[in-house]
């Protein structure tokens, strides 16, 4: 849809169609009018590329809320908020099987049970999954439904360049292509995804760089453990930027991990060896290159055979090939890179954030689950509780009647200003991947502190023409100078 066709109100805008967004806006009422906008493509998107799966408590023989919630605080070193644990484990199964209803196909054995695999820090096989993409599943088939509600309006390839804060609501600025356009909207759920972007490293696409975050912040709303940051121990290792992911659910099935003499290290490391959470994992990687001297490391996992192994990595097993791995007969080399953000908008049990009407949801929220480290699979399940509690929260206060946006006349944007220079995004990924990796340097975080203080005063004061990499960097800088000024305090 083209930006003239929208309407001047909305009663919410939901930011982002990933699982947070598209299962919020399904829990939101048919009289509501809702605009969902897309920076890109509709499913391009954290969740899209989801591979390993939902972990939930379905099998009440073998599981228990009990362990899921315990297995959540080890993971997140007990970190966590435990009445957001506990809604994260006991409603989390209702919403799973609500996704079956939209058609969402969870793969099952030969008499029709869901199958659950392990995956490291699980003490029990609960996580569902379609093969090895899981998340594409989830997102074609909510967007599938989200497509059919004429309360929706969907608009794809448009970015919010700017959210404020009115006395009834909100004001976004759209931008797609050369079109720009105000929209108004009564409630707000920001649903933006990750931070990857902000590293040179990182599992996430090209849209995850914390806008969200940064309209939040720029509203006043707490932004809460920012640097709380999942470096993912086994991304593909190609000499390119584009890092793509092996699941932890490759370990899970019984990879092992191998050093630069194609020897198994884990052991010296942690006694779960390759089943431990991905933080220790990946700390042992880099524990284990400065003894070794070598960054190359191999995941296992060719003894499985190519029958299985195409059966159940079919997207791993492709995407390997294209890079001329053939994983049932090579080993497949990795390296650790962002993956996570545990932190982010500081949200309650019912999504909401400091900032009257506006909600966050998912992977941009800080709702407390993860603690200062997330549990595999645990960000899907968290992306639909917290979206449909943000929707029923948001119909709630709807239902009130106190709360309207009114179109007021507010400053508009100038849009025209310098060219962005080249080289901004880049130095700030540089200090981020030099500072603030796996094992944290406190030097360089201090030095890198404050060149991307620098780099964000020039930002915001130095006239450049809103075009969408002016935003992007501007995004990524303020991220850049939280995350920083978090661990140098
Ligand atoms: C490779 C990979 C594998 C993963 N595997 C798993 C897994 O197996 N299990 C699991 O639980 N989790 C997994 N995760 C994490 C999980 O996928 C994400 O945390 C979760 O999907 C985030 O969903 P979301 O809805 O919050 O954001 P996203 O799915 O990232 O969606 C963000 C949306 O915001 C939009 N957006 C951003 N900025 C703007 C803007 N300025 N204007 C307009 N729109 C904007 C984007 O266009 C996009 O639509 C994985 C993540 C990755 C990257």
């Amino acid at each position: 849809m083209k930006l003239s066709e929208l309407q001047t109100e909305y009663d919410v805008i939901i930011m982002g169609s990933g699982v947070a967004g598209l299962y919020a806006a399904l829990n939101l009422e048919a009289d509501t009018k809702v605009l969902m906008i897309s920076k890109k493509e509709r499913k391009l998107s954290n969740s899209s590329l989801a591979q390993g799966g939902v972990a939930c408590v379905l099998d009440f023989k073998n599981d228990s809320y009990e362990l899921h919630i315990e297995d959540t605080l080890v993971a997140g070193r007990r970190a966590n908020k435990l009445d957001a644990v506990k809604q994260l484990v006991t409603e989390g199964p209702r919403d799973v099987l609500k996704t079956i209803e939209y058609n969402v196909d969870f793969d099952r054995d030969e008499n029709g049970e869901l199958l659950k695999t392990l995956e490291g820090g699980h003490s029990r096989h609960r996580i569902v999954h379609h093969k090895d993409t899981t998340g594409n599943e989830l997102v074609t088939k909510l967007l599938a439904q989200v497509e059919k509600r004429p309360n929706i309006t969907l608009c794809d390839m448009t970015m919010a360049t700017s959210v404020k804060r009115l006395s009834g609501g909100f004001v976004t600025d759209l931008m797609s292509g050369g079109e720009h356009r105000r929209i108004f909207s009564t409630f707000m759920l920001i649903a933006t995804g990750g931070i990857g972007r902000v590293y040179k490293y990182t599992t996430n696409p090209s849209v995850a760089t914390g806008d969200g975050i940064r309209f939040a912040y720029e509203m006043g709303a707490s932004i809460k453990n920012l640097s709380y940051i999942q470096f993912h121990p086994t991304a593909f290792n190609s000499d390119g930027r584009e890092q793509f992911l092996i699941s932890e659910a490759v370990r899970g099935e019984g990879a092992y991990l191998l050093n630069a003499n194609k020897e198994r290290f884990m052991d010296r490391y942690d006694s779960r060896l390759e089943l431990a959470p991905r933080d220790i994992v990946s700390r042992a990687i880099i524990m284990e290159s400065r003894r070794t001297g070598s960054n190359k490391f191999f995941l296992d996992i060719r003894y499985k055979g190519k029958e299985f192994l195409s059966k159940r990595f079919p997207g791993i097993s492709e995407g390997c090939l294209k890079n001329g791995v053939d994983i049932s007969e090579d080993l497949i080399p990795i390296f650790p890179c962002q993956h996570y953000l545990m932190g982010g908008i500081e949200t309650d049990l019912n999504s909401r954030t400091t900032v009257s009407q506006l909600y966050a949801a998912g992977e941009c929220a800080c709702t407390g689950v993860h603690g200062e480290n997330r549990l595999a699979s645990n960000s899907l399940l968290e992306a639909l509780v917290f979206g449909r509690r943000a929707a029923l929260d948001i119909e709630k206060q709807k239902k009130l009647g106190i709360y309207k946006v009114h179109g007021e006349e507010t400053e508009k944007p100038v849009y025209g200003g310098a060219p962005l220079p080249r080289g901004m995004r880049t130095e700030i990924r540089e200090i981020m991947q030099k500072a603030y990796f796996v094992i944290p340097d406190s030097g360089a975080i201090h030095e890198g502190f404050k060149r991307v203080t620098d780099i964000l005063n020039r930002l915001r004061i130095g006239g450049f023409a809103i075009e969408p990499d002016y935003c992007e960097a501007l995004s990524i800088a303020t991220v850049a100078f939280i995350i920083l000024r978090e661990v140098c305090e």
